[in-house]
């Protein structure tokens, strides 16, 4: 073949590999928008957040009087002890207090944001959203792999106007047989928790980032994941917790859109959509190392300092 016969094919079949690529890209956008129609999430795409909301979204957010958590125990409750080898050291740890209307923030903590801003924090809310609804827009889904091998959807439970949320990964075996969120022995763990911090299970809402159970108990899988989530978005926004508290990485990592392992990201505060986000360990991490409780602890003083929780009483 003469050159330029040969340069005039070659720019030719470039020609095709891009129409290739931009039908492709557009099919890829149309799945996409067909997903979120789907998901009843048009309103998420239409009106988006502007620009500055978002900015100001992840921007460091100076806040609440720090107050030391003079009622707070650092020594960890009974209940959560039981197995616990250590104790962490007696000096009060410094927390983020509830701010009343009167007084003016004597110092100011940091609540870091989230790397960058995600999906879920340029979306806009549902006006009048409300779980009654998500569930029924949940339906008996099909939205991925995890249907296949699923018992119940274990959605969430607890109080709808709940101050404060627990967000897990997924359903284990109990919560798949049962519908209902963390009720095997992890579950278990976390009520002692939770009613370590003055509360019972019924204060709080519980729920995953996965509605189905992963088989085997594996991890959620990024499809799962990015299928299931915009629900766990939806029931944060009907909920409007004062606190969300995330158990172990995968939560975490959801909502806050980073990779950063749990143990970098636990005990610090982070500013989620305008609410505050703890991470800390997940309870089935502490039932396997419960070195680790005093930790936890920790993490849960500082919200029940920003609730103004008093540890319950032994
Ligand atoms: N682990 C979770 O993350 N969620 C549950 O509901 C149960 C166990």
């Amino acid at each position: 073949m003469d050159p330029a016969k040969r340069a005039s094919v070659g720019a030719l079949s470039e020609v095709r590999d891009d129409v290739r690529s931009e039908t492709h890209l557009e099919e890829q956008v149309k799945d996409w928008l067909r997903y979120g129609e789907d998901l009843g999430l048009a309103p998420y795409y239409r009106d988006r957040a502007p620009l500055h909301a978002i900015e100001s979204a992840t921007a460091r957010v100076e806040s609440h009087n720090v107050a030391t958590a003079s009622t707070s125990s650092a020594a960890v409750p009974a209940a959560m002890a039981a197995a616990a080898p250590g104790r962490v050291p007696a000096a009060p740890i410094n927390v983020a207090a509830s701010p009343s209307a009167s007084q003016k923030p004597a110092t100011t903590s940091t609540i870091l944001p989230a790397t960058a801003p995600s999906l879920f924090e340029a979306i806009e809310r549902i006006a009048g959203d409300t779980l009654p609804r998500i569930r029924e827009d949940i339906g008996d889904c099909t939205r991925c792999k995890l249907h296949k091998g699923r018992t119940k959807i274990v959605f969430g439970t607890g109080n709808p106007n709940a101050d404060l949320m627990f967000v897990g990964e997924g359903p284990g075996r109990d919560e798949d047989l049962s519908g209902e969120p963390f009720v095997g022995r992890a579950g278990r763990l976390l009520t002692d928790m939770i009613k370590a911090m003055g509360l019972q299970r019924e204060d709080v809402y519980i729920a995953n980032v996965v509605k189905c159970r992963p088989p085997e108990n594996r991890l959620p899988e990024k499809d799962e994941i990015t299928t299931c989530s915009p629900f766990l978005m939806r029931q944060i926004d009907a909920i409007k917790p004062k606190v969300i508290c995330t158990l172990g990485s995968c939560s975490a990592q959801t909502l806050l859109q980073t990779a950063q392992g749990i143990s970098k990201l636990r005990g610090e505060w982070f500013d989620f959509r305008g609410t505050k986000l703890m991470p800390t360990y997940h309870p089935a991490y502490l039932l396997r190392n419960p070195a680790a409780k005093p930790e936890v602890w920790k993490d849960l003083q500082k919200v029940m300092a920003v609730l103004g929780l008093q540890p319950k009483k032994r």
